[in-house]
This record gives structure tokens, sequence and C-alpha cells, in this order.
């Protein structure tokens, strides 16, 4: 079949959403391909927008800098970072500023609440602590900053190995005796037995949030909660981040309601149920919006000098030829599938050469672009797609491969989604500005 569209959109996760929220009112037909759900859909719940490169792992998050004076750091430090490279083409004031307005407006469009905060410290479901700057508003109170005094009760579920609440409970006291600031009093773990799930082992983080999802399952929870307070004066209840996948402002509401306290999911780990909320809310605005998403994956185009003219889609047994004015490569990294390394580094549809720290890479190997530790940052997770200020991909020579090709998000070169807390912001921002260009490219 032959499909023709103004804008193609590679990709379906928060690079491809926000390109699509800054297209909304560009007037531009713009058609969504993705073959399946990307790094975006295992985010802990939390958005990342700047991390001071010269923070240290172990710096106390009571000194954590603002996203702002990370931005800062990164512009002042880090040449080739693609909010180096953005910046240099923005001429939409404070750069600052830019970003904070091109992540609001993702978050406001976006049907799934949001909070903002600069920083946060948020409890991950592991006992520590994260920085980040906005996150899912079922967690906006698992932020330590906030917490005065806070008399913790956590909350496990029995058979659910990926959450273990008295564990939890240690790393919280252990924070509290680093810190130098009372945010706890004491912190306790409770152990709820979920009647239709007594007796289960190994149970999985979306099988839970299902189950929770039902109104009888949570008000039940919410009751079993208050009999265990009688008595008692806990002030916040730290819940796994599983408090279901349609129905969690609900969950979350009826459990204030009903103890009195403030209530919070933590961060989540892979598998994570926040990521999916995140991934099924972008999948909304598509559908609520009329934007055109096909399952499938692009492997092929057709170019005429220096300009794309169509991209082939397979989909099941079926082939597509997608004819459109411009494309935004929003493929992500090596969970999405927008890097490769088969023998050499390479992007695996426009074949677009990989860069690490300014250059492009060839054949090295594996071992030459990691570290050993495993705590430390691994150059690898930073190859990617060199780009312009416009968004434009560049040849190993730093020349533009075509004029109405642009990328952003995880796949670009000189960052690092994993492990850098900028994931978010960047995949945000360039898909702003990709975007932005690919409309005046048609
Ligand atoms: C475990 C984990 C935890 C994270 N936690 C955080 C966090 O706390 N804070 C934060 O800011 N960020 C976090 N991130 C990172 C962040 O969410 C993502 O890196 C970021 O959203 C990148 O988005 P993206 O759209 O560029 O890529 P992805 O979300 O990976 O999307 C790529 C898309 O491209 C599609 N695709 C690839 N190749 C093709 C093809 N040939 N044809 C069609 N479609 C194709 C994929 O199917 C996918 O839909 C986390 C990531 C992981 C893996």
């Amino acid at each position: 079949m032959e499909i023709t569209t103004d804008i193609l959109i590679l990709g379906g996760g928060l690079a491809a959403y926000a390109a699509a929220v800054e297209l909304r009112d560009s007037g531009r037909e713009t058609l969504v391909v993705a073959k399946a759900p990307g790094a975006s859909a295992l985010n802990s719940g939390a958005w990342d927008i700047a991390d001071s490169p010269i923070r240290g792992p172990r710096d106390e998050w009571v000194e954590w800098p603002s996203w702002r004076e990370g931005l800062k750091e990164i512009l002042r430090r880090q040449e080739s970072h693609p909010y180096s490279v953005l910046a240099r083409g923005s001429s939409d004031g404070d750069f600052a500023d830019f970003v904070a307005a091109k992540v609001r407006a993702a978050a406001e469009a976006l049907p799934l609440e949001m909070a903002e905060g600069d920083p946060l410290a948020l409890v991950t479901d592991f006992g520590t602590v994260k920085p980040s700057a906005w996150v899912q508003a079922s967690m906006r109170d698992a932020d330590l900053r906030r917490w005065q005094r806070a008399k913790v009760l956590v909350l496990g579920v029995p058979g659910f190995p990926n959450f273990n609440a008295r564990f939890l409970r240690h790393s919280l006291l252990e924070q509290q005796e680093r810190q130098g600031k009372s945010h706890l009093d004491f912190a306790g773990s409770l152990e709820l037995e979920i009647p239709e799930l007594q007796g289960r082992v190994s149970l999985k983080p979306v099988e839970l949030a299902q189950r929770l999802d039902r109104e009888e399952t949570f008000v039940a929870a919410g009751q079993a909660i208050v009999r265990y307070l009688e008595g008692k004066v806990y002030t916040h209840l730290l819940l796994p981040p599983v408090m279901g996948i349609e129905n969690t402002p609900a969950i979350l509401e009826a459990l204030r309601r009903i103890t009195g306290l403030a209530a919070a999911e933590t961060l989540s780990g892979p598998m994570s149920v926040p990521g999916w909320r995140l991934q099924a809310a972008m999948e909304r605005f598509f559908q609520e919006r009329g934007i055109e998403c096909l399952e499938g994956e692009a492997v092929g185009f057709d170019a005429e000098g220096r300009r794309i003219k169509s991209l082939y889609v397979h989909q099941g047994d079926q082939r597509h030829k997608v004819r459109a004015k411009a494309v935004i490569l929003a493929t992500g990294k090596y969970v999405g599938g927008g890097v490769e390394r088969r023998g050499r580094w390479k992007e695996p549809i426009f074949n677009l050469p990989l860069f690490l720290q300014g250059k492009a890479l060839r054949a090295q190997t594996l071992p030459q672009v990691s570290r050993p530790g495993v705590a430390e940052r691994q150059p690898f997770l930073g190859a990617g797609a060199a780009i312009n200020p416009m968004g434009q991909p560049l040849d190993a020579d730093g020349q533009v491969v075509y004029d109405n090709l642009f990328a952003a998000g995880g796949l670009l070169a000189d960052f690092n989604p994993a492990q850098e807390r900028c994931a978010a912001g960047v995949s945000i921002v360039s898909a702003s500005v990709a975007a932005r260009h690919a409309a005046a490219a048609c």
C-alpha cells in the first residue's frame, strides 16, 4: 500500500510524542510509525531534565542543585552534548526557559497528571534516592525534600518480590542518619495481603496493578490499612509503584481519604508500571488528536539527492511505501532499536554514522568504549547520531546527510540516557526542535 503524509515520525516513545505535541497546531499532516514500545515504556515515572556532570554519586540530596544549574554545567563542559548543540542554534531567549517551556508543554498535553519540582529527591523502589524535576503525580509525595519529621509506613504485598518493604524502611532510616536534615521521624513496614492474591508467589508488577485497578480491591486495601493504623501515628504511606494502570489517581485519592495520610508510590525499576502508564497516555494523546499511528518497522528508504522521498515499512506480511515531505527519526538507542553494533556501529534505517565524544565511531570494539566498573559511566551508552542545531543528522565529515531528515531523543550522540539523568529533557527538547524544523521543511 502507498501512504502519503507531510511529516513521518519514526518511533513511538517520548521523543515521538514530544514531536507530535510541537506539531499539533502546525497544520501538517503527521503519521507515526513504531514497531513496538521502546525505552520510554520502562521509564521509572520521573522525567529528568538535567543533572550536574560534576555532582558526585555520593553527594547528599539536601545539597543537590536544581536542573537549571545542572544545565548550566552541561552547557559549560560538554560541547557535543545535544543540549549544547541545540543551545547554539536557539533564538528563543534564555535556553533554560526554552527547555522549561517545552517540558511543561509536553507534561500538560499528556493525559496523565505530572507534577513538577526543582529538584525532587525521589525514593526508588530499591530504597535509593534519585534527583529529578518532573514525576507522575502519584509519586509527588515520595519527595524527601518535602518531608519534615515524617512518620512513614512502607507498604509491601506478600508474594511481590520487586518491592521489599522492610528493606526500604531500613534504607530510609539509613538515609536519615546520613543527612543533616530531619526529614524522617520514624519508619515502619507492613505486608498487606490482597485477598484474591493470597498464597501467590512471584507476582508480576502489571498483574498486581491490574488487580488494584478494581475499586473493590483498592477500597478493601484502604480499609485493611485503616485497621492496622488504629492507635498508630503515621503521617505518610509509601507504596509500591503498582497502584493501577487506569485508575491511579482514584486509587491514591481513595487511600488518602480513607487513611487520612499522605500517600505516594516510589519510582519504579524496569518492568515498570509507571512506564506502561506513560506509554498508554502517549498513545491516548495520538488517538485523541486523530494522529494516525501505524504499528510497523521502517526498513529502508528512497532518496533523491539530499532529500528523502519515501520510507518502506513492514507491517506483518504487508509492505507499505510511505511518501513524506519530512521525516523525524525518534527510534531511541539500544532498547528502542535506533542504535546498533553488529560488526560496526550504525543507525539501521538510514545507515547514519554513530558518534561518541564528538568523533565518528568506526570499528571500535565494545571493551574500547566501556569501563570496567559496573557503577562507572559507560561511554558506549552515549553512542548515537550527531546533529546540527536544527536537529539534522550529520555524516562522518560533519555534513548534513538529508535536508528533510531530523533526529531526536535517545538516539542522539553524546548523552547517556541511562546514567546522565537528562533523558526525558533531551528527548522532549530535541524532538520539539526537530519538529519545528521538519514543519518548515515541508
Ligand atoms: C529502565 C529505564 C528507566 C528509565 N528511567 C528514566 C527516568 O527515571 N527518567 C528519565 O528522564 N528517563 C528515564 N528513562 C529513559 C527515557 O524514558 C528514554 O530514554 C527516553 O524516553 C527516550 O525516548 P525515545 O523516544 O528517544 O526512545 P524510545 O522510547 O526507546 O522509543 C523508540 C521508538 O522507536 C521505535 N523504533 C525503533 N526502530 C524502529 C524502526 N525501524 N521502525 C519503526 N519504529 C522503530 C521503537 O519501537 C520505539 O517505539 C529510562 C529508560 C529505561 C530503559
